[in-house]
């Protein structure tokens, strides 16, 4: 089966002291002539999601599956985009986005996604879809799935919030974790069955005999008004970087 990706939309790792900025990787999968996302975003990505589509010549309702990674709402708030999809996110994910407390689930989402076709993966490895394995990622959240596909040395994994950004990847060591221990043993699996890793946060992350290494720059431009100025002084806008 052949199957090509792109990635859409980059994710990145900062935050911020007036935002959760929430920036996170969405990627379009063609298996065959089946169109797929792994994730749709969260809302303030919206217009830049339908760009990115747009400038590879597909329209929302030629999407057919969106994989959710987990349901929180950096990854999930776009989906009533694509209303030809199939839905698919892990049976222990959709029951923790129902029933439990967490103010990173916007409930009004999951209950409109209630409303469409949602399958629920159970097994470690099921294919969603022919050629891309869903592979069961907790840590970050109780039912997370990580998107696996292709073959010999070319082996990508899609991972969303399982993996974050590189330091994740490279230590095993994660924050917003509800046991670092499962979180560890997750990334570990995942490692261990993959060439290049795109995580919920960063850009790509080649794995080279034991090295993590950043297939790209990962920059985040600001951008402003004409005519606002910046750290310029008393009563201007400023912005301090911390790295
Ligand atoms: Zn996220």
């Amino acid at each position: 089966m052949e199957v090509s990706y792109e990635i859409l939309l980059t994710g990145f790792p900062g935050t911020s002291d007036r935002i959760s900025l929430g920036i996170s990787t969405v990627v379009l999968i063609e298996c065959g002539g089946t169109r797929v996302l792994v994730d749709t975003a969260g809302f303030g990505a919206r217009g830049l999601l339908l760009s990115a589509l747009s400038r590879k010549g597909i329209r929302p309702e030629q999407i057919d599956f969106v994989l959710f990674t987990h349901l929180h709402f950096d990854h999930c708030a776009n989906f009533d985009l694509f209303p030809q999809a199939a839905y698919v996110c892990s049976r222990t994910e959709w029951e923790y986005a129902w029933e439990q407390e967490d103010i990173y689930v916007q409930k009004p989402v999951i209950r409109a996604l209630g409303e469409c076709r949602v399958r629920l993966i159970e097994e470690d490895g099921a294919e969603p879809v022919p050629g891309i394995r869903a592979v069961l990622s907790p840590g970050h959240t109780p039912g997370g799935l990580t998107y696996c596909f292709g073959s010999g040395q070319s082996r990508v994994a899609v991972t969303g919030d399982a993996i974050k950004n590189r330091e994740e990847l490279r230590s095993g060591e994660v924050v917003m974790t509800y046991d670092p221990a499962v979180s560890k043993d997750t990334i570990f699996k995942i490692r261990s069955q993959s060439d290049l890793v795109i995580p919920g946060h960063d850009c790509p992350l080649q794995i080279k005999e034991n090295n993590v290494i950043p297939s790209e720059t990962n920059q985040w431009r600001i951008s402003f008004q004409k005519g606002l100025s910046v750290n310029g002084g008393r009563g201007n806008i400023g912005i301090t970087l911390d790295v």
